[in-house]
């Protein structure tokens, strides 16, 4: 049987290393660059010629590093402690073009175990990098309302989960509002659907922009928002809510000359209540605040009401 040997010449090396996707380039004990591949070349900009003989901290590569381009400094930790690496980052390319790279730094030792250099592996991360933010992108906008550009309910009920969460951990208020649009059909049927399309981004656009930090809104149906207040009690929320039923009785939107008018439920979370109890409660609100009159805010108690599940 005949049997096989690799030809371990340098030029088969060489062919090897420089076939290999990966960017690999090798420095000595003193950080003098000894070998740069042909993958380091594409990947960097940098040719062979320019680097092999430069220590590798003084090249324009190491050096070209910025607050934003991770420093490929991995080269000097793994031959002061001998230690493998591996990091993510940036490299800035000879054109100034930065590329995400995965990197991982082998010290070389000789056969006492002498420190000799190190070998790094430069992978590009481009088309990895790009689909995860092509996949963030599709994550945000599938949590966004996309008329208002609000959250939608599916986002706004997670906040309210993790907010509930929050406060049962620590004791915290919580409190929420909940909003309907007044005769929204009539605003639709004397101006058309495409004018209350505008109504509704335009009050989502004043709700957005008059909240505190910590709060949040929400799309939660076709004229209804929700509002999340963390570390508010009941009063504070209803101050918050009358001070945004005034701003949206002013709003004066061009195509719709009547003023628009919004109905407010205000709850506090208890912790003994589910989400839906929550909920059911500050619809409860909403509505007694339709029928007194519309365009108000009325504040409803947990306890005024037994759970929706328990009725
Ligand atoms: P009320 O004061 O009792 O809330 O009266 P209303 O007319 O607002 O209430 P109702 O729930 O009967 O009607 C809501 C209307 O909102 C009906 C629907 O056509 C309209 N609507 C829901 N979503 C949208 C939307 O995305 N765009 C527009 N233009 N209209 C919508
Ligand atoms: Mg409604
Ligand atoms: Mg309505």
């Amino acid at each position: 049987m005949a049997t096989h040997t690799a030809p371990l010449t340098d030029s088969f090396y060489k062919t090897l290393l420089d076939s290999l996707f990966d960017a690999v380039f090798v420095v000595d004990a003193e950080g003098i660059i000894t070998y740069w591949n042909k993958s380091c070349e594409r990947i960097t900009g940098y040719p062979a010629e320019e680097m092999i003989g430069n220590n590798y901290l003084e090249t324009p590569f190491a050096r070209l590093d910025d607050e934003q381009t991770q420093k490929p400094g991995g080269i000097a930790i793994a031959m002061e402690q001998g230690l493998p690496g591996t990091w993510k980052g940036y490299v800035r390319r000879k054109n100034g073009q930065r590329i995400p790279v995965e990197s991982h730094i082998s010290p070389l030792s000789d056969e006492t175990g002498a420190l000799i250099g190190a070998a790094e592996v430069l992978r590009d991360i481009s088309a990895h990098v790009a689909l995860e933010q092509a996949h963030q992108q599709v994550l945000a906008m599938s949590r966004k309302d996309q008329l208002t550009g609000l959250l939608n309910r599916g986002a706004i009920n997670d906040v309210l989960k993790t907010e509930i969460e929050r406060c049962r951990r620590y004791h915290q208020s919580l409190s929420v509002v909940m909003i309907d649009i007044d005769h929204f059909k009539h605003i639709n049927d004397r101006h058309g659907h495409e004018a209350g399309d505008r109504v509704l981004a335009k009050l989502g656009a004043i709700f957005l922009h008059n909240l505190r930090q910590p709060d949040v809104v929400g799309r939660w149906g076709g004229e209804e928002f929700l509002i999340i207040a963390p570390g508010s009690r009941d009063e504070q929320a209803a101050e918050l809510a009358q001070r945004l039923r005034r701003y949206i009785n002013a709003v004066a939107p061009p195509d719709v000359p009547e003023t628009i008018s919004a109905s407010f439920g205000v709850t506090q979370f208890q912790a003994y209540q589910s989400l839906d109890q929550l909920l059911y409660v500050a619809d409860m609100a909403m509505y007694q605040a339709k029928n007194t009159g519309r365009d108000r805010v009325v504040i409803a108690y947990a306890d005024d009401y037994s759970p929706p599940d328990a009725a």
